[in-house]
């Protein structure tokens, strides 16, 4: 199996068009600076994006 690396990184978009750099492995809900909507939140060890998500920042 192939492990996920740790400390990536993922860009994301959200609706209000700001683009936020948020850590792959979210422990806890993601904001967005500018609206506060969710942008992704922490899910079975994993993060669940809820923003779309543009590129990984390696
Ligand atoms: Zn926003």
């Amino acid at each position: 199996m192939i492990q996920e690396p740790k400390g990536k990184f993922i860009k994301v978009r959200c609706n209000c068009k700001n683009e936020q750099v948020v850590f792959g492995k979210a422990a806890s809900e993601i904001h967005c600076l500018v609206c506060g909507e969710l942008l992704a939140k922490p899910s079975g060890g994993k993060t669940k994006f809820v923003a779309r998500t543009l590129e990984v920042v390696e």
